[in-house]
């Protein structure tokens, strides 16, 4: 702490030795009663080194430089602070364009099938009746095509089914050429005539076996002529038409006017193709 020592002019004119303190700050130096200190308070603290004296005026700026000195280290604290925002605004950046980057490639991928759907939209819009029409047709006609199929194939099991019934139904059956026909015009004797006859064939190739109950039907086939009629005769037991064509060695074995008969399985057409094909 600096002091002075000067002359002042007191009462009576008089010279009197005035110490004085000197500021610090702006070195202005001031009579230890203006400021309030003592000689004995000076003694002991003027020669500690670290001790300074302001005057009122500079002790503000003194206060004010402790003020400016916190505001300098806080502004350095934000300063740091700022860097740290600064290096984590970076960081964000690069995440948020990383992101946005990823969204964007999202958002072109959404937006060209966004665009590939309205092509598509805008195409079937575009069709005319006349191709929805003519699609219709055709689906229609494909469907009918289909049907058309399923019902010939139908047709086909239908037939075979018949065609089986049909084979099933004639191994029941012989039939019997050139039996000779009853001259009179009684359709009832007629047949009564052909019966008893039919009746001795069976029985007679049967050795007996054959009765007329095993007989279902006898009639002859086609229109009346003057040609003989074949004989249809139809078993209810297919063995018994069996045991008939197994014995037909038998038949010239049998009374004159019967030895000329021929007998023959009932065969539909396609057998009698294939049977006039082997004979
Ligand atoms: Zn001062």
């Amino acid at each position: 702490m600096e002091t002075t020592t000067s002359e002042k002019r007191g009462r009576g004119n008089k010279t009197v030795l005035v110490k004085e303190v000197t500021c610090v700050v702006c070195n202005g130096s001031f009579p230890y009663k203006t400021v309030e200190l003592t000689d004995e308070l000076m003694g002991k603290v003027s020669e500690i080194p670290n001790f300074s004296w302001s005057c009122d005026d500079c002790l503000i700026h003194v206060k004010n430089l402790k003020v400016y000195n916190e505001l300098n280290a806080k502004q350095r604290e934000m300063k740091e602070e700022l860097v740290g925002l600064k290096v984590k605004s970076n960081e964000m950046v690069k995440e948020i364009s990383v992101l946005s980057d990823k969204n964007e490639k999202k958002f072109i991928a959404l937006q060209s099938a966004i665009v590939d759907i309205s092509k598509d939209l805008k195409a079937s819009l575009n069709k005319s009746w006349a191709e929805v029409a003519g699609e219709m047709k055709n689906k229609v006609q494909e469907v009918n095509r289909e049907v058309s199929t399923i019902c010939k194939t139908i047709e086909k099991t239908s037939d075979g089914i018949k065609i089986n019934n049909d084979l099933e139904e004639r191994m029941h059956n012989i039939i019997i050429y050139q039996l000779k026909q009853c001259k009179d015009n009684d359709k009832v004797i007629c047949n009564s005539h052909d019966r008893k006859q039919i009746l001795e064939i069976c029985s007679q190739l049967s050795d007996g076996y054959i009765k007329e109950s095993s007989i279902k039907s006898i009639f002859r086939l086609g229109v009346r002529s003057d040609k003989v009629r074949p004989v249809m005769v139809k078993f209810y037991d297919k063995r018994d038409r069996n045991i008939v064509m197994e014995n037909l060695k038998k038949i010239k074995g049998l009374s004159s006017s019967l030895r000329c008969i021929g007998v023959n399985y009932d065969l539909n057409k396609e057998q009698r193709d294939v049977f006039s094909v082997v004979l």
